[in-house]
């Protein structure tokens, strides 16, 4: 995390855009092996993977997208190449891996033996259960530890005043193929907008988007709520609205004065930042848990 901060932080320092920021930085987290998101995505039921990603620039609110990726070895800068060089601002499958195969995009084989372990051990707790597909629901409350969703994500604000907003993913372990989550859904995973802020979501996309979640947080900072403040108000939305529902949710966010926000009501939420002033980045594991 500490890494990918850095990466980022340096781009802004030197001047750079903070669209450079944050798909540099999220670039580094896909790279990694350890989250869910580029190499070690999580597996579908069907022991497949794929990734999905989005970008925004609060400048100018260009934004995109990509879903259904199967080795695209950084889905990031392909939802750059989306926003930049098309019309779109969502492209999946076959033609988003053919704009990738256009732009020279890198293949990695995203498949990790850690992710294959999590994949057996929740789809044996699955068969072994009287769970019933789609909804997950109890098979996640009875094993927590194989849906630590990963999902990556940054915002940035670099020295001209734009904001930007990546985020990154796998998608929800054991999904049906062809489901799209938040992650990849401007407004519902990723919002950027100079007027108001960045933000970056995880936890379970189907809640995320059903309450439009960091178009959301943005909402809040527009009508004057600081970063902290909007996050922890979306955070208690879901808790409110999404009560009884499975949902494990984390917020990131940065506002136009260049505050801060983090906040969760999942258990973890790992996270990191680096402002000026600051000679390391900060990281960790939790930021302010609202139950
Ligand atoms: N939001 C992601 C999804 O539902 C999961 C995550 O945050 O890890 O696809």
């Amino acid at each position: 995390m500490k890494k990918a901060a850095k990466t980022g932080f340096d781009i802004l320092a030197k001047g750079g855009s903070a669209l450079d920021a944050v798909v540099e930085a999220v670039a580094v987290l896909e790279d990694e092996g350890v989250f869910n998101a580029g190499y070690g995505s999580s597996l579908t039921i069907e022991k497949t993977i794929e990734m999905e990603a989005s970008v925004m620039d609060g400048k100018t609110l260009r934004a995109g997208a990509a879903g259904l990726l199967r080795d695209i070895r950084n889905p990031v800068r392909l939802a750059r190449i989306v926003m930049e060089k098309t019309d779109h601002v969502f492209i999946v499958g076959e033609g988003a891996e053919k704009l990738a195969k256009l732009f020279n995009l890198e293949r990695r084989n995203p498949l990790t033996e850690l992710r294959l372990k999590y994949y057996e051990q929740a789809k044996q707790a699955l068969l072994d259960g009287k769970f019933e597909l789609p909804k997950l629901a109890e098979l996640v409350k009875n094993h927590p530890e194989l849906f630590d969703l990963e999902t990556v994500g940054a915002v940035a604000l670099d020295l001209e005043g734009n904001v930007a907003a990546a985020t990154s993913t796998g998608g929800f372990p054991l999904k049906i193929p062809g489901r799209i989550g938040d992650s990849p859904l401007i407004g519902c995973g990723t919002y950027a907008d100079n007027r108001s802020g960045a933000c970056s979501a995880t936890g379970v996309g189907e809640i995320a988007i059903r309450l439009v979640l960091a178009k959301t947080v943005c909402n809040y900072m527009e009508s004057g709520k600081t970063a902290q403040e909007a996050v922890e108000a979306a955070i208690k939305l879901v808790n409110e609205r999404m009560a009884g529902t499975y949902n494990s949710m984390g917020l990131i966010a940065v506002d136009t004065r260049g505050e801060i926000g983090a906040a969760h009501n999942s258990k973890h939420l790992c996270w990191a930042y680096l402002k000026p002033g600051m000679r390391e980045p900060e990281a960790a594991l939790t930021a302010k848990i609202l139950k």
